[in-house]
């Protein structure tokens, strides 16, 4: 009889949990993306000299990756990929001589490619794009074309449209010339301001982003927050320039980690910090030519540029109070995996007849499964030049992030234990045969199924 009442109880409690979940709303989802911003950088990924409390709570509150990689070694490429969940060789989105869109570029991200804005809308959310864009100016790239229905920010990077005359070395400079570049703020596709009054656009993305989630309390929204910043020439608003113990550069990710703590405090005031994923990453290592002005890859090798792993891993959090638990994951995740991450959480099906690069992170998120073991390809523009599974990364090319070294191809390829030697600095290949030839059957599968698509980064001149 006792054990019937249990069941009976239990299965009650079956029935009202799964009740409370079909009643759930759908949950929203924020992306943060940092520009350059390295792997050494954060309090909670070892930094002394850049406070970053609230990167740290959230670090704390949430998921802190170790092994998180983006898919590109620079801008252009690392932010077609995060938002279609596909290598940017198959959009087309890379290049070897232009490795990023220029303002004078022809092309930008294809029309036909699904963005997670896209994937998101088409099920009932809002959607928003606030800061740096980068993935195209002309009709169908822009960020109104590719599923957004708002945005605010900027076309490209902060260094682009320099103005003719301005000093060498004004990027690196500790203070650049605040009007040395002509690049245009634009909301909803025109331009609102010319130029940017760049200190205070971390502000300015800041309430944007607030009053986004104030505005949409009872609709799932989505919110693709591209930072400016700590992409040279660094400006800091009066709140912050000067104040950290790392120079402008540190003053900027002091900024950035200021708007994020705005950000989830909006969520908790609201009462939506339980139903909002919010995800914490930069689009590439960081851009180490700048000296001070460039950031820090901690303990990895190399940086912005490069498929060392200072160019491509950096810092990773995700953060949904109650729904993941505080840990620090040692998998190998990657940005790709948002996308199908995204739309699992939100209930939608994946698109069909689109070939997906990532994973759906849910099962590692909210049960705390380990991941499939799995092959993770790293490019240089369209070339594959190295490959990771496990702890081991393979690398059949090298080259130096930007002219410290040349282009080397490696036969038979190097081999680190990424776990042994974060810095990539001990080749093993000659005592481990059998992980060089599984890496290399991975990547010739891997290339077998590759379908790249119209390259997209050609200037018109
Ligand atoms: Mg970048």
């Amino acid at each position: 009889m006792k054990r019937k009442k249990f069941l009976l109880l239990r299965f009650l409690s079956v029935v009202l949990a799964c009740g409370a979940v079909s009643a759930a709303p759908k949950p929203n989802v924020i992306l943060i993306f940092a520009d350059d911003l390295g792997y050494g950088d954060l309090g909670c990924y070892g930094a002394e000299k850049i406070r970053t409390p609230h990167l740290d709570r959230m670090a704390a509150e949430g998921v802190r990756f170790t092994d998180f990689y983006v898919a590109a070694e620079v801008c252009t490429p690392s932010r077609a990929a995060l938002l279609t969940g596909r290598y940017p060789l198959r959009s087309g989105m890379c290049g070897n001589v232009e490795r990023v869109l220029f303002p004078n570029s022809k092309g930008g991200l294809p029309p036909g490619e699904i963005t997670i804005a896209e994937a998101l809308r088409g099920s009932g959310y809002a959607t928003m794009h606030i800061g740096k864009w980068h993935l195209g100016i002309h009709e169908g790239s822009r960020p109104l074309d590719q599923g957004f229905e708002h945005s605010f920010g900027l076309p490209y990077s902060n260094d682009m449209d320099a103005k003719p005359g301005l000093p060498k070395g004004s990027t690196s400079s500790a203070t650049p010339p605040a009007d040395g570049w002509n690049v245009p703020l634009m909301r909803d596709g025109k331009i609102i301001e010319q130029p940017a009054d760049q200190t205070t656009l971390t502000k300015r993305y800041t309430e944007e982003a607030v009053k986004f989630i104030g505005d949409h309390k009872t609709q799932p929204f989505f919110l693709y927050l591209a930072h400016t910043f700590p992409h040279v020439p660094l400006f800091a608003s009066a709140d912050f320039k000067g104040k950290s113990k790392a120079g402008i550069y540190g003053d900027t990710v002091e900024e950035l980690d200021w708007s994020v703590g705005q950000i989830l405090e909006a969520l908790r005031k609201e009462n939506l910090q339980e139903n909002t994923l919010v995800v914490f990453t930069s689009d590439n290592g960081p851009w180490l030519i700048m000296g001070e002005q460039g950031g820090s890859a901690g303990p990895l090798r190399d940086g912005k540029g490069s498929t060392w792993d200072g160019g491509m891993r950096v810092p990773c959090l995700a953060w949904m109070p109650g729904r993941i638990k505080p840990s620090v994951s040692s998998q190998l995740v990657q940005a790709m995996d948002w996308f199908p991450t995204a739309l699992s959480m939100a209930g939608v099906k994946l698109p069909d007849g689109v070939a997906l690069d990532g994973i759906n992170l849910s099962p590692h998120l909210l049960e705390s499964l380990t991941l499939p073991e799995r092959p993770y390809f790293f490019y240089r523009g369209p070339q594959l030049f190295a490959c990771r599974i496990g702890p081991w990364k393979a690398h059949f090319v090298t080259q130096g992030g930007y002219g410290s070294q040349p282009k080397k191809p490696h036969e038979p390829p190097l081999l680190y234990h990424l776990g042994d030697d974060p810095a990539e600095s001990k080749d093993v290949a000659a005592q481990h045969p059998e992980v060089l030839k599984k890496i290399q059957q991975a990547v010739q599968t891997h290339q077998s199924q590759m379908v790249p698509g119209v390259k997209q980064l050609k200037s018109n001149e």
